[in-house]
């Protein structure tokens, strides 16, 4: 009977941390928040081609 996979214990896609059964894949809340943040961020994101210029430096 092989070992329960052990090694095939997942890991977080945000720091490389073991994950944890709470917080699959994650390996902790945070780490859950980062990754929704960050997935977020990419939606606003989005390439805007804009014919304006941003402000200048003040
Ligand atoms: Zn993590």
């Amino acid at each position: 009977m092989p070992p329960r996979s052990e090694s095939r214990r997942g890991r977080c896609p945000v720091c490389a941390k073991p994950e944890t059964d709470a917080h699959k894949p994650f390996c902790s809340q945070l780490c859950r928040d980062r990754d929704l943040l960050s997935w977020l961020d990419e939606r606003y994101r989005v390439p805007v081609h804009s014919d304006e210029e941003p402000p200048a430096e003040s």
